[in-house]
C-alpha cells in the first residue's frame, strides 16, 4: 500500500556491547529504560528529514535469541535479519577492534544476502567519547567504509554526538536510491 511505502525497516548489527541498544532508544526517544536488560526491541518513529517526513521503524533484534521448542535459533533470526531490511546500520565500537573486524565481516555477510541490491547501510564507530581508550581511529573506520562502498559516522550515544545525523543520513539514503529508479 502507499502509506507502506514511506515506512522505512532499518535494522542495527553488530557485536554484543558496541551501543546499538543505546542508539536505538535515543532514536526512539526511550532513554528512562536506561539500565533496563531488554530483550529485543523496534521502534517506530516518524522524522522530519529535509523538510518531508519519513517513517523509519527500527529494528534491534539481531541479539535477540528466538527459542523454539528450546532450540537457539539465532541462525534463523540472522538470516531474517538480512533480509528483511530496507537499510542497514553496522555498529562497532571505537574502543574495540575486535568489533570493528566483526562489522566488516557483517558487511560481507550482507552482501552475500542480498546480492544484487544497492541496499543503503551505514557503518558506524560508536563511543567516540572515549578517547582514551579508542583502539579504532577514525581513518581506519572511514577507510573501511570505502572499500566495502558504504557511509560512514561516528557516535557517541553516551553524548548523542551525531546520532541524530545517523539517522537522518539513512532517510537521505534510501530517497537517493528511490529517486534514481
Ligand atoms: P548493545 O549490546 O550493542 O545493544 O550495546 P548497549 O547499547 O547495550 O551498550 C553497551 C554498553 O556501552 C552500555 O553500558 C552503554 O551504556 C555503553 N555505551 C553505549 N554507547 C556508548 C557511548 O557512545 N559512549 C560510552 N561511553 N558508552 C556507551
Ligand atoms: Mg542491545
Amino acid at each position: 500500500s502507499d502509506s507502506e511505502d514511506h515506512v522505512f525497516k532499518v535494522i542495527l548489527l553488530g557485536e554484543h556491547g558496541v551501543g546499538k541498544s543505546s542508539l536505538a532508544r535515543i532514536f526512539g526517544g526511550v532513554e528512562d529504560l536506561h539500565d533496563v536488560e531488554e530483550a529485543g526491541n523496534t521502534y517506530d518513529r516518524s522524522v522530519v528529514v529535509d523538510g518531508e517526513e519519513a517513517c523509519l521503524l527500527v529494528f534491534d533484534i539481531w541479539e535477540q535469541p528466538v527459542l523454539v521448542w528450546f532450540q537457539d535459533n539465532t541462525h534463523w533470526l540472522h538470516n531474517q535479519c538480512m533480509k528483511m531490511g530496507d537499510a542497514y546500520v553496522i555498529v562497532y565500537s571505537v574502543t574495540d577492534k575486535a568489533s570493528f573486524e566483526k562489522a566488516s565481516e557483517l558487511r560481507i555477510q550482507l552482501r552475500r544476502a542480498r546480492q544484487s541490491e544497492d541496499i543503503p547501510i551505514i557503518l558506524v564507530g560508536n563511543k567516540s567519547d572515549l578517547v582514551r581508550s579508542r583502539e579504532v581511529s577514525v581513518e581506519e573506520g572511514r577507510a573501511c567504509a570505502v572499500v566495502f562502498d558504504c557511509k560512514f559516522i561516528e557516535t557517541s550515544a553516551a553524548l548523542h554526538h551525531n546520532v541524530k545525523d545517523l539517522f537522518e543520513g539513512i532517510v537521505r539514503q534510501i530517497r537517493l536510491r528511490k529517486d534514481s529508479k
